[in-house]
Parts: structure tokens; sequence; C-alpha cells
């Protein structure tokens, strides 16, 4: 493979571990064309001055010192921005993953794939704590998404560097790659991995990464089916919404012209006036939204939609 192979590791607090990764790194990927991206997560444990001295006594590894922890998904994302390769490989710096499993992922995306995501199959986190909310975690993002992965949470990824433009990530979306950039037809596959028990260090996140997460999968699945008409979910929603409260209240004035029933006494009135105001108030957002996507698009000359190429036989006729 002689394109260049961008490997992007997130770092903090990392100290322990950055070394024996940059050695197993440089043997794990010899003979390729390649370069290591250290991002500096804020770290305040002598992690940054290890990946200066790196970065400084060998050519093909960049160091990216960010100004304070931003978390990991920034960290990726100020990794992708300085990256120059083809072919973008992440993983994390505490050396879970196993960077000679790398060319497996490579030889993947040799075969076509946008994205090649790792499957810790056996993997080495304590069970209640880590292994069991990730396996339900995958299996609601599985189907929820539509694109089916064991292992989300993996950060062992390799991406061919179309399938990450045009990718925003905020907050903990880093793990939702593979279905964003599906959302951008990418075609995803998975390979397994091997995984370590963590050694040195310790583990940034706990049980509160989860509601953190399932907030994310419900904006995933709103970007993937709605990012580009709001008006179509909120207003559906505000609509069936204000419907029910409309024929609610006509039903209670029916009663009351045709059978004189006293409509304070009716708590459903209150039902009927709920829903009404909740309809105009969702189809409202719904019309906010749509005005907000289109300034998104607009003012930046984005396009919702991204052309893979034109094909045609004429010679141009516009220069
Ligand atoms: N990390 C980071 N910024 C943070 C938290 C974590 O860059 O705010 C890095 C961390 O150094 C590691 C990777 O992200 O390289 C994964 O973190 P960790 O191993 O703690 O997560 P776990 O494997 O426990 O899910
Ligand atoms: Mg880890």
């Amino acid at each position: 493979m002689s394109e260049l192979i961008s490997i992007v590791i997130p770092i903090y607090n990392e100290k322990d571990n950055i070394r024996e990764l940059y050695e197993r790194l440089k043997r794990s990927l010899e003979g390729l064309n390649y370069e290591i991206i250290l991002v500096d997560d804020g770290s305040k444990d002598g992690s940054t001055e290890i990946i200066r001295e790196i970065a400084l006594s060998d050519s093909s590894v960049k160091g990216v010192i960010l100004r304070r922890n931003y978390g990991q998904t920034f960290a990726l994302s100020a990794g992708f921005e300085v990256a120059e390769g083809d072919i973008i490989v992440t993983m994390d710096g505490d050396l879970q993953n196993d960077p000679e499993d790398i060319p497996k992922l490579l030889s993947k995306i040799e075969e076509g794939y946008d994205v090649v995501s790792g499957w810790r199959r056996e993997r080495k986190d304590p069970f209640w704590k880590r292994k069991l909310p990730s396996m339900i975690a995958n299996w609601i993002i599985s189907k929820i998404t539509g694109v089916k992965l064991h292992d989300y949470g993996c950060t062992l990824k390799a991406y061919r560097r179309e399938a990450l433009e045009d990718l925003k990530l905020y907050g903990e979306l880093h793990r939702f790659i593979p279905a964003l950039a599906s959302m951008n037809g990418a075609k995803v596959t998975e390979v397994e991995v091997r995984h370590h028990p963590r050694k040195r260090g310790k583990s940034k996140y706990g049980l509160e990464r989860i509601p953190k997460v399932l907030l994310d999968l419900l904006l995933v699945k709103f970007l993937l089916r709605y990012r580009t008409r709001p008006l179509h979910l909120l207003g559906g929603l505000g609509l069936i919404s204000f419907l029910a409260g409309f024929a609610i209240a006509l039903y209670l004035s029916l009663l009351k012209i045709f059978e004189g029933i006293e409509l304070s006494k009716r708590p459903m009135l209150l039902l009927a006036i709920l829903l009404m105001i909740a309809g105009i108030q969702l189809i409202s957002t719904g019309i906010l939204g749509e005005m907000i996507m289109r300034t998104y698009y607009e003012s930046q000359g984005r396009r919702p939609y991204l052309i893979k190429e034109i094909v045609s036989c004429e010679e141009r006729r516009y220069t």
C-alpha cells in the first residue's frame, strides 16, 4: 500500500503507555508509508513532554498539543484536522488496542471499504461496569442506526479520508462515526481485533457515560433521517397532536351545544387545549429547525448532498 496512512491517537494522562505504544506502532507499521499523530488532550501527568520529545526526534510523528482537556471526541477531531493521510486509523493511547492489528484493518480498506471498525470480540474490561452496558448499547445503536456493528465503542478503526470529510463531531459522537459516515454513503465493515486489559494508567470513563451515549444516539438518529427536513419529524408529531386536540375540542363542543353538558366539569377540555398548544409548538419548532438548517447549509456554501464523481465523455464547455 503506497498511500499515506495517518495513525491518530488521543492521549490524556497516559505517561506510562506512550513510549511502549510508540515503539510497538513503529514495528507494526514497518514498510508502510505512515505518519503518527499523537494528540495530547490537556494531560497533566507529563505525557505532553513525552509526546514533545518523540515528535521532535522522529519526523514521522506529529504532536498536537491541545490547550486543555476537551475530551476524546474533540481530540480525535483535532487529529483529523492535522492528518494528511489518504487513510486514517484511530486507536486508544492506553495499549488496550493492539497496534499489530492495524495491517488487518488496512487490508479491508484495500478491499474497497471506506470504514473498517474493530470488534473486540474478547473484551478485557470489567463485566458489569463496561461489557454489559456496552453490549446493550451496541444492540440498541445497531437497531436504531441500521448500521450493524458488534462494537461501536472500539476506537481502533480505519477510514478512507473521504468518509471523514464533512463530518462535524461534537459531544461523544466519535463512536458514531461509522453510522454518520454511512449517512454520506460510506461502505462500512468490521474485523475482529485483539483487546488487552489496561495495564497502566486509569480509565477515564465510568457509568456516567450511559446517558450521554443515549442522548447522542437520539441525535444521530435525528441526523440520519431528518437532518435536512426537521419539519417532517417535528411538524408530523405536531400535526398529530394538534389534530387530536382539535378532535377532542370539537367533540366537547358538540356535547355542549346539543346536550348542554357543562365544559367546566370536563378535564378532557384541558387535554384538548394541551394537545393543540403542544402541536403548535412542535410545528413552530420544526419551522425554526428548517430555517436553521437552511442557514447552516447556505451560509457556508455547503450542500446537503455529496457528489462522488461526475462521469461524462464531453469536453468541458465552461471553464
Ligand atoms: N482520552 C482523551 N481525552 C479524554 C479521555 C480519554 O484523549 O478526555 C483518551 C485516553 O487517553 C485513551 C482513549 O482516549 O487513549 C480512551 O480512553 P480510556 O482508555 O480511558 O477509555 P476506555 O478504554 O476505558 O473506554
Ligand atoms: Mg482504554
